[in-house]
């Protein structure tokens, strides 16, 4: 049986089948197996440091833009997400490119899911030393965590670029065309285009905590965003983790590989 679109629910597994799944998650007693070996590990573990991407906020309803991508380029003229939000589109068609922000990259009604709750939970009991995330939801904050480094910055952090001034996502959310400060300068999003380069002291901050952790989850990502996958390399711990639905380039190097959904795989965690 083939799934073309959406999420359907097997009531045989009570379990969620998503198209395009990789078919090593297909056996819930591996999957029970692993998970336990996770909630084992973690458990031992005092500087855990998360590495997380888009699977990460799926389920929090923010789809992932880079696997849609032949749905926008329909939408867009066939333009890709990626040519859209880069930084010379944003100069040449700021208004094209504040549409698209608009109606794809800000998603207000969003909120934190198992993945990000369990997070901050770690937090709290201090073993998490950071979260790494290629995300610019800001779920990973919202759910209480202090210690994230946003790689590409958050969508809720906008600032004027003639005087600074700091703005809300409801800002561009609720103006029309370019949105405007006071002052008559364009509000932008404090978040990396393609083409920008990241923001030099999350990156030091990032690589630091990865450098020194004893173990590394690296979730809902296919580590395929550079510069941002190849500082998973820095990592030299013990225990390196690797959660996705799909290959990534770090599957070779993991101790532990869980070819699944990261949502699924802390929300059988969160069950004590
Ligand atoms: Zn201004």
């Amino acid at each position: 049986m083939k799934y073309e679109t959406g999420l359907q629910v097997d009531m045989h597994q009570h379990k969620t089948i998503i198209p395009g799944k990789n078919e090593n998650d297909g056996d819930p007693m591996q999957m029970a197996g692993k998970v336990e070996e996770l909630r084992e590990i973690i458990s031992r573990s005092k500087r855990i440091v998360f590495f997380g991407g888009a699977g990460v906020s799926t389920a929090s309803g923010i789809p992932d833009f880079r696997s849609e991508t032949g749905l926008f380029a329909q939408e867009e003229n066939g333009l890709s997400p990626e040519m859209i939000l880069s930084k010379s589109f944003f100069y040449l068609q700021p208004e094209k490119f504040f549409d698209f922000w608009r109606k794809h990259m800000l998603h207000p009604e969003a909120g934190p899911n198992a993945v990000h709750r369990y997070l901050y939970e770690l937090e709290k009991q201090d073993r998490l030393r950071g979260i790494v995330t290629q995300n610019i939801d800001g779920l990973h904050r919202q759910a209480g965590n202090i210690r994230v480094y946003e790689l590409h910055g958050n969508v809720n952090d906008n600032y004027c670029m003639e005087c600074n001034a700091a703005y809300p996502a409801e800002a561009i959310l609720q103006s029309e065309g370019i949105p405007r400060c006071e002052c008559g300068g364009v509000i932008r999003p404090n978040v990396v285009l393609y083409g920008e380069p990241l923001e030099k002291y999350v990156c030091i901050g990032a690589r630091r905590e990865i450098a020194n952790a004893d173990t590394l989850i690296v979730a809902g990502t296919s580590l395929t965003v550079e510069p941002a996958a190849s500082f998973t390399e820095d990592f030299a711990g013990k225990n390196l983790i690797v959660i996705n639905r799909m290959p990534t380039k770090a599957d070779e190097r993991a101790t532990l590989l869980i070819h699944g959904d990261v949502t699924e795989v802390f929300s059988e965690l969160s069950r004590e």
